[in-house]
Formats: C-alpha cells, structure tokens, sequence
C-alpha cells in the first residue's frame, strides 16, 4: 500500500517550522496518522513521456523517473550518491530514509514492552493498554458496543439545542469539532490554551487548512485530493461499521468533506506568512489572544465554554486562536447543517477511537487494512503512540533504554557549535547593521534546547492507573482515562510560567522531526529523528554534521528568517530586523527564490521559488553552518559529507503523490542537496567540480545569506 506523505504547511497559530515535509502526528485525537493507499489518480506520470523530468537535474524523488545508470556526482550530486537507495523503491511506496528508520525506534521501544523483566510504572501502565489493543479477538467480540451507546446519543440528536447539550455535558467524553492544547505566545507569559479544529479530513495542527484552500492551480488541485484521499478511506472503514454502503459512504465523505470545508479554508497556513508584510505574523499573534468571553463571542450558538470545561481548559486567562476560523466556524453551526453536524460528530468518535474498539469490516476491507497494517506499526503499537495515551513515555523509553547516554550531551553540544557559528557569520556580515545583528546574536543567546525531552521533563505519568483485563478494563474505557489524565496534566501548566517546550506536548515526539518554535524560541530535537541514520556512538564528523547537524542548522536559521525575525529573543513581536535590513534580507531571499523558480520539476511544471523560500533560505544556511565546523576540521572528507547527506533526506515518492511534495513549503529534497551544495566552495575545492558540469554554478551566481562572503 502506498503511504501519503503530507503537506507540511503549519497552521499559523502553531508556529513550528518543522525540518521535514511533515509526518504524520495524531494531535488532538485528530484522523490517524499513517495513512494508506489511496486512489488519487491524477498526478505526472513520467512513464507517459519518454524523456525523463526536471532541468537541470532529473527529479528522481518521483518514481519511474531516474536515469538508466548513475549520474556522476559532478552533475547530480545527490543522485549519484543516493542512486543505490533510488533504485531500489522504485516500485509501492516509495521510500524516505528518515521515515524508514523510524521503525528502529519502534523496534526497540516494542523490545522493551515485549521485555517482562523491565519493571516501571509508567512501563507498566503502558503495557495494560497495549496488550489490550493488541487483543485482536477480544477486540472483535467488543466491536463497537463500547462506542456505541455514544453514537446512539449523536443519533437521538433532534436540534442544535439538543447537539449543544450533548458536548456540554460531562459524562461524553469527546470533542469532535474543537482541540484544544496548552501553550503560550511568548516566553516571559504564561502558558494559555491554543484552539484548532479537530477535523477529520487534515490535521490542523500539522496541515492546518492547505487542503482547503480554494485553487484553480492543477498541482494545488491534485495535492489537495491526494492528501485528502488516504483520509477518505480511513473514513470509509469507518462508516462501513455503520453498516453503510458504498454508495452511501462515498456520499457521506462528500458531505463531511463540504461541511469542514466551509470553515477549513479559513484556516491559513504558515506559509502564507511569507507572502505577507513583515510584522503582519507577529502582529497576528498579538491579535489572536482572547479571553473566554471574547471567544464564546465569536462563535455564539457553538456551546465552548462547556466544551473546554469538559477537557479542563475553562480556566485559562488567556486563548489563542485564529480569528476568521473561529468566526468561520461559528457560522456552520447552525440548525441548517444539523445532519452534517450529526454525521460528522459520529465519523470523528469513530476516527479517535479506532484503535480502541473492534471494526467489523467486509471482507474486502479487512483485507486491506491488513495490508495497510503490515506495512506499518501494529495496533498496540498505535494504541500507545498517540498524546493522548503513552507517546511521552514511549520517546523516554527509548531514550533511557536504546539510545547511547552519549546522545544527549552530543547532540546538545553541536546543537551549541551551530548556534555560536550562526553567532560568528551573523557577527561578520557586512550588508547587516549593528543593530540588527545584536538582536539576532541576543536571540541565539537566549535560543533554548529541547534535545531528545522538554525542557522541565515529561508528563509526570506516576498518577495514572489504567485497570488490567481481569479486573474488567477494556480499551476503550482505558483510553478514555488516559485522555482525561493527559487533560489534567494539561491543567496542572495552565498559568504556568511559559514553556519553550508546548510543542512536546501536543506532537507526538515520536515522530522523525525536528523543529523550531517561534514562540518558545527553541530547537526540538525529538527521539524519533535520533535513530542509527544521525546517530551512533562515535559516528564520525562527516556524518554528524551532514545528518542531525544540517538539521539542525535548518532549524536555527528559521528563528531570524522573514518569519522569525518578526519575534524577539522572548518570542514578543519586537522585530530584530531593523527596516534597512529587512529589505536587504529579502533582496537576498528574492534572489534564492528567482533561482529555484528557474528549476524544472517536470515538463511545464517549475519549482514555486516564491512558497518555498522560507525553507530554502533555511536549508541554505543550514548547510553553510554545517559546512564552517566542517572548513575547522583536519582531513574532513567532502565526498562522505554530501554522500551521507543524499542518503539521509533520500526520498522517492509514487508519481500520484508527487503533486503534494510539489506543493510543500520545502524543496524537493533532490534540490536540497544540488542547490546548496552549488553555492559553497567545497565542491569546487575539494570536489573538483568545474565550469562546464551541470554541478557548477559561477562566482558572482553563488547565493550566501551570512557571513564574510555574503
Ligand atoms: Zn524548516
């Protein structure tokens, strides 16, 4: 089955920048991560044409699209290194090396739970919910009777009034329209409570409204419906424990997907930002703080001061929320879209609980499901990688347990090289004023390191009691008590001084990614993304700095980029970009931007220089900060640095879901490679590249942000 990667682009109001086109997450109970094979038919074929796509390198991130033998690395340097890995998921899904280690992480945390002998609270509270979920045939004889009684009150249902006292009241335990997670606009405020839809078709906290959007753009079309379609069959199986036909599912999504349309598109996405005047994101985040009567305000008929009770968030002092989606989603609630409201209110019940509860399945689906499951992670597994279960304790696990104890401290340390690199380029930037740069330097200073935990540790799980099989639990009623567990942990940081690490606590730190958060000015580097492919004990500089380090120099960058810069060394919307040098960022940025868009994705299709320049720009500096601790080490071996960069971003996607990474806020992970390799003096010097190979770009083309040279 083919696995959908997702458009990365952020919901503003979360404000991560995430390193890698995003994985999936279960935020908030939110549609299910992993997602399976989909019918998007529409896509670039590169078998219809007989030539190969992409100028001037090949797009070999598209299956069906690589050249008979391996490019020289003077042409194509990441094809040429990651060629072995290329041809070899040519067919299904593709692959991403990232993602494929991720299973490393997986396989050692299920060795410690298979592991009697390894004792623990939190270990042990754990292994109750995954024995359970992993119980198939107990699962099939509960069925759905434990979600039931809950989708017969939805059924009962006879007016918004009615609708309205069903989320109030205390004893239903889901909210199927709002999500709700603690952080905070600043680190000198309080921790507050961030509101996002809880759709069923996108995760708002990770795709925010992209597939929403309203586009006469064909590629923004089909990235749309590819990304959207693994989502649609989840749903299907779904509906189809309703006892639904196909007909009647297929017009069920159709409804479901008009209903959260009406009020996603209103919901931006980060990207957006770089398409606005500088201020404008930090201003918003100003402009997006309201009290709960302000927010009750918004959205009047829609019962929210009872729904946040009920997930013991009515106490926060402060909310952040993006305006015209709140608005937007007050006015679709309303009688009119009763039935809708209704059906969706029972798909997301279905949605959250489904690794909770049996799903009696036609033969034809229980057959795909099981294809979709043996290529990922198994249901226990999935029971406990979610926030609202044990995916905090799962990353501790296997940092306590599987990780060399050097990780850490070495990864902490290079995050700490990189900074005080950025801090010397920054320093020695001549087209920057003094101003600018102090600023930049404080906010590299104060830049907090959130590296394999949050900063403050974990959720404290000690208080939580699930109830074993033999004294009458069961999954579902086991899940329930971890989402109201995680709600009072929740609680317990309302009011709170400001965490730099609020990101922890709503995406799951399982995941294999990295990322900065505007608002806790801080680095994440979560367990995930730290397998064997980044980091062993000894790796040597090359690989080190290829892998995490152009991570996590990516990553730095961000917080004084367009975006970044908009935020202070606080997180407050103090510009550290005086007006002059502002202009003269974008001059630079523009310039990136124009090149990219002079890049050829496939026939007739070009490279958006202008919605990838954020990422670019960072991706850029990324490689040049890496590059400086390289130019300070004796006998540093170029050839190693750029292969095992080709081989960790390494991706091949199936030519349907190109359209969604040619969409994305980040280039082509081909170009990530190419591009800025081209524009530093170590594949001239070291490499040997010359003017006449396909590698070379000219002196005075060569785009540097910071330092001397720039
Ligand atoms: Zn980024």
């Amino acid at each position: 089955m083919k696995r959908i990667k997702r458009v990365v682009s952020v919901a503003f109001v979360v404000m991560l920048a995430f390193v890698l086109a995003a994985c999936g997450g279960n935020a908030g109970g939110s549609a299910s991560s992993s997602a399976a094979g989909a019918d998007a038919s529409a896509g670039t074929s590169a078998a219809q044409s007989s030539e190969l796509g992409g100028k001037p390198w090949t797009t070999t991130v598209v299956a069906g699209n690589l050249p008979a033998s391996r490019p020289e690395a003077k042409d194509d340097m990441y094809t040429h290194y990651a060629y072995d890995y290329i041809t070899a998921h040519q067919e299904g899904a593709g692959g991403n090396a990232l993602e494929d280690h991720n299973s490393e992480f997986r396989d050692a945390v299920t060795a410690v739970i298979e592991d009697n002998s390894k004792t623990g609270h939190d270990l042990e509270q754990l292994r109750i919910l995954y024995s359970q979920a992993g119980d198939a045939k107990k699962l099939e004889e509960l069925g759905l009777s434990e979600v039931k009684p809950y989708l017969d009150r939805i059924d009962a249902v006879k007016s918004l009034d009615e609708m309205n006292a069903l989320l109030s009241a205390s004893d239903f335990p889901f909210s199927p329209f709002i999500t709700a997670v603690v952080k905070t606009n600043d680190t000198r405020a309080t921790n507050m409570v961030g509101l996002y839809p809880n759709f069923l078709y996108s995760n708002a906290i990770l795709t925010g409204g992209a597939p929403y959007q309203d586009t006469e753009d064909p590629t923004a079309q089909q990235a749309a419906q590819a990304s959207l379609s693994a989502a649609v069959l989840y749903t299907g199986f779904d509906l189809e424990a309703l006892g639904m036909d196909n007909a009647s599912i297929a017009d069920a999504n159709a409804q479901l997907m008009e209903f959260e349309k009406q009020h996603g598109k209103s919901l931006e996405s980060n990207g957006t930002y770089v398409k606005k005047d500088f201020g404008e994101m930090a201003k918003d985040a100003r402009a997006f703080v309201f009290t709960l009567d302000e927010l009750c305000a918004l959205c009047p008929s829609f019962p929210m001061r009872e729904t946040l009770a009920n997930m013991k968030k009515d106490k926060s002092e402060k909310y952040l929320v993006s305006r015209p989606w709140l608005e937007a989603f007050g006015k679709t609630w309303n009688a009119e879209n009763l039935d809708s409201i209704k059906l969706m209110a029972k798909a997301k019940v279905l949605a959250e609980t489904r690794c909770y509860r049996g799903e009696p399945v036609s033969k034809e689906s229980a057959e795909m499901l099981a294809q979709i499951s043996a290529a990922s992670s198994s249901n226990a597994y999935k029971a406990c990688d979610s926030i609202n279960t044990f995916a905090q304790v799962l990353a501790k696990t296997y940092v306590d347990e599987s990780l060399p104890a050097s990780a850490k401290e070495r990864l902490t340390n290079l995050s700490q090289q990189l900074i005080n690199t950025y801090k010397d380029l920054v320093g020695n930037t001549s087209w920057l004023g003094d101003e600018s740069k102090q600023r930049i330097i404080e906010k590299l200073d104060h830049m907090a390191l959130n590296v394999l935990e949050p900063t403050g540790g974990y959720f404290d799980y000690s208080g939580l009691e699930l109830k074993p099989t033999d004294q009458g639990g069961t999954p579902l009623a086991n899940y329930l008590t971890c989402k109201q567990y995680r709600y009072d942990c929740e609680a317990k940081m309302i009011g709170q001084p400001a965490s730099v690490s609020a990101g922890w606590f709503y995406v799951e730190p399982t995941i294999a990614n990295a990322f900065y958060d505007y608002e806790g000015n801080s680095i994440n580097i979560m367990p995930g993304i730290v397998t064997s492919l980044l980091y062993t004990d000894g790796m040597p500089d090359e690989k080190l700095l290829s892998g995490i380090g152009f991570t996590v120099g990516h990553e730095i960058s961000h917080g004084f980029d367009y975006q970044g810069a908009q935020m202070d060394a606080y997180g407050q919307p103090n510009p550290v970009f005086t007006d002059e040098d502002v202009s003269k960022f974008v001059d630079k940025t523009t310039k990136l931007a124009q090149y990219y868009s002079g890049i050829e994705l496939m026939p007739g299709m070009m490279a958006d220089g202008q919605n990838i320049v954020a990422e670019a720009n960072a991706d850029l500096c990324g490689m040049h900060a890496a590059l400086e601790i390289a130019g300070k080490s004796e006998n540093f071996d170029y050839n190693e640095f750029f292969n095992n960069m080709s081989n960790v971003f390494v991706q091949v996607v199936p030519a349907q879901t190109f359209p969604i990474l040619a969409m994305d806020t980040h280039p082509l992970n081909n170009l990530r490679i190419n591009v800025n390799a081209q524009m530093f003096d170590p594949i001239y010097d070291k490499l040997g590249v010359k003017e006449g190979d396909v590698m070379y770009l000219a002196p005075d083309k060569r785009i540097v942000v910071w330092g001397p040279k720039a």
